[in-house]
């Protein structure tokens, strides 16, 4: 059995343990029965305030990723197409060397670092990463953030002037919740830390308020909602439009306490003047009268809020979807106001610990797409490997991220990682993209280590705060992330003599700090002051209520003049390219082409959970949800197999024929795609699936964000020939 038992008092016998689920962004309290170091149960927490008992089926990974025996344990060399273990020392050593002997012949511009989405879910990583960085200074930073979430940063950055000033549906008290691409009854809400979200939706319509959801498919959310619209994928910018200029149109713009210190009300006014319901009507698929109405309905909600997210960030116009859903709120009064779009006030304030942000400062190498926050756009990461010269990317860094399936045209980012010169992966699996480096430096399982979210507290639609400790001590051997971190940027060091003494004693105050004695500082200096220290944290073992989210404006704001910019130059210059594609838009509506989109499941979390079997067993939940009448056209049969093509590739997938889906539009899930040579997830590899991402297209891009447009891609489908037997 891996990591020894712990226990109260260090006490031998059955104990439960109580921590925060930190596998998604709900953060649900957890109860852990654990005997003789084995976990016998885990439920949900019912004493914990925010999440109120609930978990999802996902809760048991925890125990799964632990005890899995694919999960490294010590680091691997990769020799051919085979792994040795190494001891850490050796594999620090080369890991380092390597990548500075890069850095050193071919510049900082030659090596590239992708963070992958659980970094966010990990403090150690949060904290120490930096550190890394630092000492690496890679020419290059990719992220998940640019295959996801990255329009909600610009519009924050642009708007209020800080990317991580972003705004919660404050789903607890709203009248009126118009959903845009979102499905937390499957992602358990996503920039929105909403854990047990069905039953708080019930409860909004139990107080008689309206849920609204506008999508392409009629999703699990879109199935218990009161109203559900289709929209045709790529369109929601010209739908939220079409919105905002009916509040204009139809005097219902009322930004009440906002407007003293708003700019651009008049702006956007002008600037949504062509995007009437009726010009819109034809491209959206939503009748020009239903949109009217949606507006009244959400301007004269008593509480209203507007929300909308992948579905809508990882589109050609992501950019301007998030600015107009912000417009949406703010020119309703629906900002910073009860039931309204709402800033939490967390324990821990990131404002206070990341720079607000930045945008455009450089470029991608290739194709010049748009630096944000110093990253560039993941989509930009393969061509600026395969691309020929002395400043290509030669060398790789990737932490806890399966980029091969989750950013676009996977095929091309296979091909460009087996091409590198060397590769480092924090990771403790084997998978898709860690299979291509050199070296895999594996850290702690998720159970072995202490752990404060550091992110999702800050997009709860309470203020919440919770400590975990951990449950297991790890094995002698074992490194947490943040200790991996510190010994690389430690052999990175570079710089003069007196650079990298004080290097030395920062990483040595840094690690008797460890991220615990970061985090006492932080509560410090955090909104609770005196009221919270780590104390009262540690004690709290359900967690801690802060209370409803408050109103906060215009203190929070982060603009220099302390004003909201209604209508950023950078963002409404991005109108006229929208205004252009009406017409294509409306023309492809028109013409038959089918359109894919991704979907989420709910015992999947991106690519990575496949190796639980009990989450992966039952039937094949990797197909291609296609509507009736465009099966029918088609002659796909149920159950039978199709294949797709896109610009860029071509899967098959079994066929699943329903009316959930809209015609013209077709359906793969995200984060499947298991059966490339060299994984090493036995659970994985007999369910592979197909990865939707062997269709996405690396060349559809939001320009303004950098964002990939993962949907909306433009496919064929058709029967796939049934393979003949052997004789
Ligand atoms: S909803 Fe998310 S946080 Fe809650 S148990 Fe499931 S995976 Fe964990």
């Amino acid at each position: 059995m891996p990591g020894q038992k712990r226990g109260d008092n260090g006490q031998t016998g059955p104990f439960t343990h109580y921590r925060a689920c930190n596998l998604c962004e709900a953060i649900c309290g957890l109860e852990i029965r654990v005997e003789d170091g084995e976990i016998l149960s885990i439920r949900g927490d019912r004493l914990d305030p925010f999440s109120r008992g609930h978990i999802c089926a996902k809760a048991v990974a925890l125990k799964d990723i632990h005890e899995d025996p694919d999960r490294l344990r010590m680091p691997v060399r990769r020799v051919g197409t085979d792994y040795e273990e190494i001891g850490w020392d050796e594999a620090f050593d080369e890991a380092a060397s390597r990548l500075k002997d890069i850095r050193d012949r071919h510049g900082r511009d030659s090596l590239a670092v992708y963070l992958g989405n659980p970094s966010v879910h990990n403090w150690g990583t949060l904290l120490y990463g930096p550190m890394f960085l630092k000492a690496l200074a890679p020419g290059n930073r990719f992220s998940a953030t640019s295959v996801d979430q990255l329009p909600h940063h610009l519009a924050a950055y642009l708007m209020f002037g800080h990317q991580l000033l972003l705004p919660v549906p404050d789903i607890d008290r709203t009248d009126y919740l118009l959903m845009i691409g979102a499905n937390p009854l499957v992602s358990n809400g996503s920039l929105m830390t909403v854990p047990d979200v069905r039953h708080r939706l019930r409860e909004l319509q139990a107080r008689d308020g309206r849920l609204v959801v506008v999508d392409p498919r009629r999703t699990e959310t879109a199935s218990v909602a009161d109203e559900h619209l289709f929209i045709r994928p790529g369109t929601d910018a010209l739908f939220l439009a079409a919105l905002v200029h009916t509040l204009f149109d139809e005097a219902l713009v009322r930004p009440g306490r906002l407007e003293p210190f708003t700019d651009g009300i008049h702006l956007v006014r002008l600037h949504v003047r062509p995007f009437s319901p009726e010009a819109v009507a034809s491209a959206v698929g939503i009748e020009a009268e239903r949109i009217r109405a949606v507006a009244r309905d959400f301007a004269t909600a008593d509480a209203a809020v507007a929300y909308g997210r992948m579905g809508v960030s990882v589109q050609e116009f992501g950019g301007l979807c998030q600015w107009l859903v912000n417009v949406l709120n703010i020119l309703t009064g629906n900002l910073d106001r009860p039931g309204g779009s709402m800033f939490t006030r967390p324990a821990v304030d990131l404002l206070q610990f990341r720079g607000p942000g930045s945008y455009d400062r450089f470029r991608s190498r290739v194709r010049g797409l748009p630096e944000f926050g110093g990253e560039l756009p993941s989509a930009a990461m393969a061509e600026d490997m395969l691309a020929g010269g002395e400043d290509r990317i030669r060398g790789m860094v990737t932490v806890a991220g399966n980029p091969v399936l989750s950013t676009p045209n996977g095929r091309q980012l296979d091909e460009a990682l087996a091409g590198l010169d060397f590769m480092v992966s924090v990771d403790f699996f084997i998978n898709e993209t860690t299979r291509h480096a050199n070296i895999i430096l594996p850290p702690t399982s998720a159970l072995e280590h202490d752990h404060y979210d550091l992110v999702f507290n800050a997009l709860a639609v309470r203020n919440v705060a919770r400590y975990s400790q951990p449950l297991f001590e790890p094995g002698l051997e074992a490194r947490h992330d943040w200790e991996i971190f510190l010994e690389l940027a430690r052999r990175l060091q570079g710089g003069s003599l007196i650079t990298r003494v004080k290097g030395e004693i920062g990483r040595w105050q840094s690690m008797a700090f460890g991220p615990t004695g970061l985090l006492r500082l932080a509560l410090k200096r955090g909104p609770y002051g005196k009221r919270l220290g780590f104390r009262e944290l540690l004690s709290a073992e359900h967690g801690l209520d802060l209370g409803a989210l408050d109103s906060c404006l215009p203190e929070r704001l982060t603009t220099q003049d302390k004003r909201i910019h209604l209508a950023p130059g950078i963002i409404t210059a991005d109108l006229g390219r929208l205004r252009r594609s009406l017409e294509k838009m409306s023309e492809s509506a028109a013409d038959g082409t089918l359109t894919l989109v991704s979907r989420r499941q709910p015992r999947s979390n991106n690519s990575w959970m496949h190796n639980c079997e009990r989450l992966v067993k039952g039937k094949d939940r990797c197909t291609l949800l296609i509507h009736p009448s465009d099966a029918s056209r088609l002659g796909l049969r149920d159950g039978r197999k199709a294949r797709i093509r896109s610009r860029v590739g071509e899967v098959t997938a079994p066929v699943e024929i329903s009316d959930q889906i809209m015609p013209g539009v077709v359906s793969l899930p995200h984060g499947w795609g298991h059966d490339r040579p060299g994984v090493r997830l036995r659970v994985a590899r007999r369910h592979p699936g197909t990865s939707v991402n062997d269709l996405t297209d690396h060349q559809r891009v939001d320009t303004l964000s950098g964002n990939a447009a993962l949907s909306g891609v433009p496919v064929t489908v058709r029967p796939a020939r049934r393979s003949r037997r052997p004789s």
